[in-house]
């Protein structure tokens, strides 16, 4: 082994192959703080070279390999497990932005560039990279393909998977492929670039790719309202699509739990209403003609799903301060309800259409199975997709809450799976629910899968015990 280090010293510096404790602990815990892994060692090359070049080295010694981005993954995907016998290869250093060509709507970025800074290199040439997600200060480019993240822009620019015209991978053998070209059409084949997006780094290392970039809205509008079911938000969905089309750009449904639990942790923010209703919707247009024009839309919305009494209350932002305090009502739920204690978190979805029966059936369920557990139920609507989180009944312990959480998980689960959904909108599988996924997929898709891995990473090195 002492060779194998050797020579990745050789190849990419030893100051960039980390193996004492205090170097290595950040890169093995994983975001959540659930759980801590162990590496041979974090290595930190700095050119899609140099990963060829590691992973050239690992295939040799049949070294497995564990590759990070900014390790703000939910589903334990990217930390390596307790074995020790991983390599935990870190792209963190290929962070360059290397073109940017605004007539063709593009630019070419390295895997660990963080998503903050893709967006404001776009807005630098005038352009906008849409993908936008809580964890964007941090989280990195190449872990938002390899997880296909999703996000609040997905209702009107599609997945991370649609962002991208193109990848550079290292393969399992070490050797590069690239689809670097920016091409909006290539019909040529099995579509290689699909594969490795939402992989999770368990058939090869995503490098680098090729983002879609869109015009730069003139103006961005913003409403929070107020309403009792989410049915009823669903009509105002139809409503808002009816009448804004693709200037609908953010679509996010909150239960009246999520805010009060956000009220009571972060408290400078508070509910734009006089009293509190069980359902909230924020509800964001993005227009490419003017300030006013958006507005003139976002109030006929607003008025008509008054007048159908789809909503009982609204508050149209008057201001960008003010549009941004609505958006951190609904940024803010997952950390206020860290702060309330332990939860069990499930990141699934339906077709859109029943949404609102899945709520209504599940909590149900759920009453049954742990009477007075509090829902924290939030989300992005206009993508069928909800946070669907679990917080104990008041006064009972995180300890015997936490136990119970197999059992809740298949509660939800099940119900998901009755309604037609995913266990995992956007999130992706893991190691958290790569067993879970078992009972779910048909044993069709689980074979096809399989042979995808062992084609692509016959000696099961890239990320192990992930996925599958
Ligand atoms: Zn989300």
């Amino acid at each position: 082994m002492s060779d194998f280090l050797q020579a990745c010293r050789e190849l990419i510096g030893a100051s960039h192959v980390l193996t004492a404790a205090a170097d290595t602990a950040g890169y093995l815990t994983d975001q959540r703080g659930r759980f801590t892994g162990k590496a041979l060692a974090v290595l930190k090359p700095g050119t899609t070279d140099e990963v060829a070049g590691v992973v050239r080295l690992c295939a040799a010694h049949r070294i497995p390999i564990v590759p990070q981005g900014g390790n703000t993954g939910l589903v334990l995907g990217s930390v390596p497990d307790a074995s020790g016998d991983a390599v935990l290869l870190s792209l963190t250093r290929l962070n360059r932005i290397r073109a940017v060509d605004p007539i063709n709507n593009t630019m070419t970025v390295e895997a660990g560039c963080i998503l903050e800074h893709v967006q404001q290199a776009a807005a630098a040439a005038q352009r906008l990279f849409p993908l936008s997600l809580a964890a964007q200060g941090s989280c990195t480019i190449g872990g938002n393909l390899s997880t296909n993240a999703g996000g609040t822009g997905v209702l009107r620019y599609g997945n991370t998977r649609e962002l991208c015209l193109g990848l550079e991978v290292v393969t399992a053998d070490g050797d590069v492929m690239s689809s670097l070209r920016g091409l909006r059409k290539d019909n040529t084949g099995y579509d290689l670039r699909d594969l490795f997006i939402g992989a999770e780094g368990t058939l090869g290392v995503v490098t680098a790719a090729v983002l879609k970039l869109f015009p730069q809205p003139k103006a961005q509008v913003t409403a929070l309202l107020a309403l009792d079911t989410p049915d009823q938000a669903l009509r105002v969905l139809e409503l808002a699509q009816a009448q804004c089309g693709a200037a609908l750009t953010g679509f996010e449904l909150m239960s009246d739990l999520c805010l009060q639990l956000v009220i009571r942790h972060f408290p400078p923010l508070r509910l734009p209403f006089n009293q509190a209703s069980p359902q909230y919707l924020l509800l964001e247009l993005s227009d490419s003609e003017s300030e006013a024009h958006a507005s003139a839309m976002l109030e006929s919305v607003v008025g008509a799903a008054l007048e159908q009494e789809l909503i009982t209350d609204a508050v149209v932002a008057a201001s960008i301060a003010q549009s941004k305090s609505l958006w951190l009502l609904r940024e803010n739920i997952s950390m206020a309800q860290a702060h309330e204690g332990k939860n069990i978190k499930h990141d699934i979805s339906v077709p859109i259409s029943r949404i609102g029966e899945f709520i209504r059936v599940t909590d149900r369920l759920l009453q049954a199975a742990s009477p007075g557990c509090r829902m924290v139920t939030f989300g992005h609507l206009g993508d069928g997709n909800l946070h669907y989180n679990v917080s104990p009944p008041a006064g009972v312990s995180d300890v015997s809450f936490i136990t119970a959480q197999a059992e809740i998980n298949r509660v939800v689960h099940d119900s998901v799976d009755q309604f037609g959904g995913s266990i995992s909108a956007e999130h992706g599988l893991g190691a958290l629910k790569r067993e879970e996924i078992l009972r779910y997929k048909s044993p069709t898709e689980l074979k096809l899968m399989r042979s995808i891995k062992q084609a692509l990473d016959p000696h099961n090195l890239m990320n192990p015990g992930k996925v599958l």
